[in-house]
């Protein structure tokens, strides 16, 4: 039982005619829904309702799971890691508001409820963790590891980060010190130049080559082995590197790409080569940053080898308000006409987007935020219209990991009124980050345990290796080739949820409470 663990009340069976649970499986026939819409001639639509029989199979037996950071020296690695250890221990510290203590706010997973349904009795909801939705593994229980150009040990890297309490690095600052990152590739053209100083734990070589890919595969390799893992997951939370050429014949195709790493071509960049690594040795890899690590060729090679794959950039801050926001005023009938986001930020990715080709692939995962909830409405805009939109980020040094957002939203109201919505959101970056680093590698995790078929079919089978339903955490999307991208938070949280509750034969809540509402 770990601390801060809701009680046992909330562990739930369900009990129907199509929930079947095992020793080691749950197994649901789940009838899914949806609303098929055909075009007459006369522009007339017609809708009519499909229903859709699948089968889904969730194992049961939580595994041991490894968690490998790319980048685990940086501000979001050292973070995550402390808040792992401190909530293991069930530590408590004091600070200038008073006695704090280890939790998990700010992840959807751990700090979050979900309605299971209405009570029998008086008809009040009850809601229950995320978490115990499905059985999933406890944070607490990863076992964590990672590479880090630099090669401070976790302690000093955390002390490097300036974002925890003195008081909280004391108690935790022992077992850091032991951790070390595994030296890494570092392909200078790839990161800001001003990164250059920190890079003293770098594998020889400046470009890709089959040496690192061996090596990144046989870190993986040995530290499940040393650890006993059942599995790794391995998550890129180091620096925002710029975008990478798509070249025919060089980053195109799975084949080309393996090619290209052999001879050292310049543009393949170090996340693409541990995304490679990771599909060749069937782990997980998820993307924390905004850069292009999944070009063509990487994706085709994590579909050939049904590994799973998820990105693109955490979702944090600024997006994160973004996302709701533009959802509740499209959805509530008002026109966005412009949104102008500022950032300043003085931690250490600041200093690195504080480059032009870094800044440019956080301004491109930035960009593109809005433009689902934008073309679902054709009332307030025309085809391909657009609201004007900007993202501005500069390098503050002296604010550290607090990082501002500026945004100003401009819309359109009744009878050409205007509304003007300012926000000012101080972000402790790297407290917001690490639960969504916990929150991607649980919903990861789970995944890799969940197969399900068509009703019809024999063979259960897997997720496509495109993790779209990682979204919630994440900037830009990323969604198998040529499917569409869910920017609308909610939307993301309800696909998250309603995948979870499906696999445990549960229909999705309609939050229609028709129960309450007969006269
Ligand atoms: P950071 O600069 O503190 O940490 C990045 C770490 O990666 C550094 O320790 C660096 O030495 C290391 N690194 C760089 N290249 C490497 C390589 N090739 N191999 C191994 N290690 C390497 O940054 P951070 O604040 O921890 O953020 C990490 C990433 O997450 C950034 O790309 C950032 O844009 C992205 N991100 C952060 C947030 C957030 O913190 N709220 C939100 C969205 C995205």
């Amino acid at each position: 039982h770990h601390p801060g663990d809701s009680s046992r009340e909330d562990q739930f069976i369900v009990n129907a005619p199509n929930v079947v649970y095992t020793d080691s499986t749950i197994k649901s026939s789940y009838i899914y829904h949806t609303t098929k819409v055909t075009r007459g001639s006369a522009g007339t639509l017609e809708a009519v309702p499909v229903e859709t029989e699948f089968d889904f199979k969730v194992e049961r037996k939580i595994p041991k799971v490894g968690l490998m950071l790319v980048g685990w020296g940086g501000n979001n690695g050292s973070t995550v890691t402390a808040g792992i250890l401190a909530n293991r221990k069930g530590l408590s510290w004091a600070t200038r508001e008073g006695v704090q203590s280890a939790n998990y706010y700010g992840s959807v997973i751990m700090g979050s409820t979900v309605k299971l349904g209405s009570d029998a009795v008086t008809g009040d909801d009850v809601n229950v963790p995320f978490h115990k939705l499905l059985p999933m593994i406890h944070p607490n229980d990863f076992v964590l590891g990672g590479w880090d150009i630099s090669g401070l040990n976790l302690a000093d890297a955390m002390d490097r980060a300036k974002v925890l309490e003195p008081t909280l690095k004391i108690l935790v600052r022992k077992e850091m010190e032991q951790m070390k990152p595994l030296p890494s590739i570092y392909y200078p053209d790839f990161i800001a130049s001003n990164q250059g100083d920190r890079a003293d734990n770098v594998l020889e070589g400046t470009t890709a080559c089959r040496e690192h890919l061996e090596k990144i595969r046989n870190d993986i390799r040995d530290f499940k082995q040393r650890n006993e893992l059942d599995k790794v997951i391995v998550l890129w939370t180091a620096n925002t590197e710029r975008y990478a050429d798509i070249i025919t014949g060089v980053n195109d195709t799975a084949e080309n790409i393996l090619a290209s790493i052999q001879n050292g071509h310049p543009e393949i960049s170090p996340s693409s080569v541990f995304a490679v690594a990771c599909i060749l040795e069937n782990v997980p890899f998820i993307n924390g940053s905004p850069q292009n690590t999944f070009v063509p060729g990487v994706i085709s090679l994590a579909e050939q080898h049904k590994s799973y794959i998820g990105g693109d950039d955490f979702k944090s801050g600024q997006t994160k308000m973004k996302s709701a926001l533009v959802d509740f005023l499209i959805s509530a009938g008002i026109k966005l006409t412009s949104i102008a986001s500022y950032n300043h930020l003085g931690n250490n990715d600041g200093k690195n987007l504080a480059e032009h080709k870094q800044f440019r692939s956080k301004e491109i995962s930035k960009s593109n935020v809005v433009d689902d909830m934008v073309a679902a409405n054709h009332i307030l805009y025309d085809e391909g219209e657009h609201p004007d939109h900007t993202v501005v980020i500069k390098y503050m040094p002296a604010v550290g990991d607090h990082k501002r957002a500026l945004d100003e939203y401009y819309g359109e109201l009744f009878l050409g009124g205007r509304q003007i919505i300012s926000i000012f959101n101080v972000c402790e970056d790297s407290l917001l980050a690490a639960p969504l680093i916990i929150d991607l590698a649980l919903v990861t995790e789970v995944m890799t345990r969940i197969t399900w078929k068509n009703k019809s079919d024999e063979e259960f089978k897997n997720f496509h290796p495109v993790l779209s339903i990682l979204s919630f955490m994440l900037k830009a999307p990323l969604t198998p080739p040529g499917t569409p991208v869910v920017n609308a938070l909610a939307k993301q949280r309800n696909a998250l949820c309603n995948i979870f509750r499906a696999c445990v034969g549960l229909q999705p809540e309609s939050d229609m409470t028709l129960e309450h509402k007969l006269f």
